[in-house]
């Protein structure tokens, strides 16, 4: 039975719980994740739903979020989830002081160079989860790849010992990842937004030929303005640090974010 709860009680607490925080709008994207948790030994799944208005630096952003919690619980029962946890705001961010996560320098870059302090509102709300909830274990998407990265280095850092899984990226029929603002576009921007991916494919095709990483970081972007999508970066990184590669890096990830009527997407793959 899946139990509807909006604070966490000593029984939840002490648990061997594993964790999927999200933001709602849940899509196949997150159901495949819920599907990974129950595969895992862990005893009980906890699904938070909400919407943390720390890491959106664009008030905007925040009001045009899509909610639909009635739906999301619908299809978490479906699921069969343990509990799904949907907090108010008073309780996530109470007037005494929690502690307020820096993601600094690689924070700083990609996702938070254009959405400033983001990372800091992830980290923050993720940590206080994980001080409410003590869960065992957590997963994030690998759709959020910078953010996986910190959250990883930031249970390091705080030597918790709660298991990190990762999620694959999950993407519709035409290639674009799947995400909850995609309930924004029109079914036309939907189309060209998919063009981000092909855009991505093409980059990985011409560095595997190339095996030159400033090539074909010129190479995708020409894609983007010969396609006319606006984006903030394209770049490959180390996967495993998110600095420029080196010579001891193991895997090359290529990331992105462009611009569909105006909806900021975000998208990468590993080359
Ligand atoms: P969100 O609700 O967007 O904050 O996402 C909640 C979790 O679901 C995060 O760990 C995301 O990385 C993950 N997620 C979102 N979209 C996808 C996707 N298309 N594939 C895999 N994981 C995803």
């Amino acid at each position: 039975m899946t139990k509807v709860i909006h604070k966490i009680n000593q029984e939840v607490y002490s648990e061997d719980t594993c964790l999927i925080p999200t933001m709602g709008s849940l899509h196949k994207g997150h159901t495949t994740l819920f599907e990974q948790a129950k595969a895992t030994p862990h005893a009980k799944i906890i699904v938070s739903i909400f919407v943390n208005r720390k890491q959106f630096n664009d008030k905007k952003d925040f009001d045009n979020y899509p909610i639909d919690i009635d739906n999301d619980i619908k299809l978490l029962e479906k699921v069969n989830v343990d509990y799904i946890f949907i907090p108010d705001e008073s309780y996530i961010y109470p007037n005494k002081k929690i502690l307020d996560v820096s993601s600094g320098a690689i924070g700083m870059q990609y996702e938070g160079k254009y959405r400033e302090g983001h990372f800091d509102g992830v980290l923050t709300v993720v940590n206080r989860l994980f001080e409410l909830i003590n869960p065992s274990a957590a997963i994030f998407g690998r759709k959020d790849a910078q953010q996986l990265f910190l959250i990883k280095e930031m249970v390091n850092q705080f030597k918790k010992n709660i298991k990190i899984y990762e999620g694959k990226l999950i993407r519709e029929t035409s290639g674009l990842a799947m995400s909850s603002r995609n309930l924004l576009l029109s079914d036309e921007a939907k189309k060209n937004a998919s063009n981000i991916y092909k855009i991505l494919l093409n980059t990985k095709n011409f560095y595997q030929n190339s095996k030159s990483i400033s090539k074909s970081v010129s190479h995708g972007k020409t894609l983007f303005e010969k396609m006319e999508i606006s984006y903030d970066y394209l770049d490959i990184v180390d996967v495993n640090s998110f600095r420029t590669p080196d010579k001891n890096t193991e895997k090359l990830l290529l990331i992105t974010a462009g611009y569909v009527e105006n909806i900021r997407l975000i998208d990468n793959l590993e080359i």
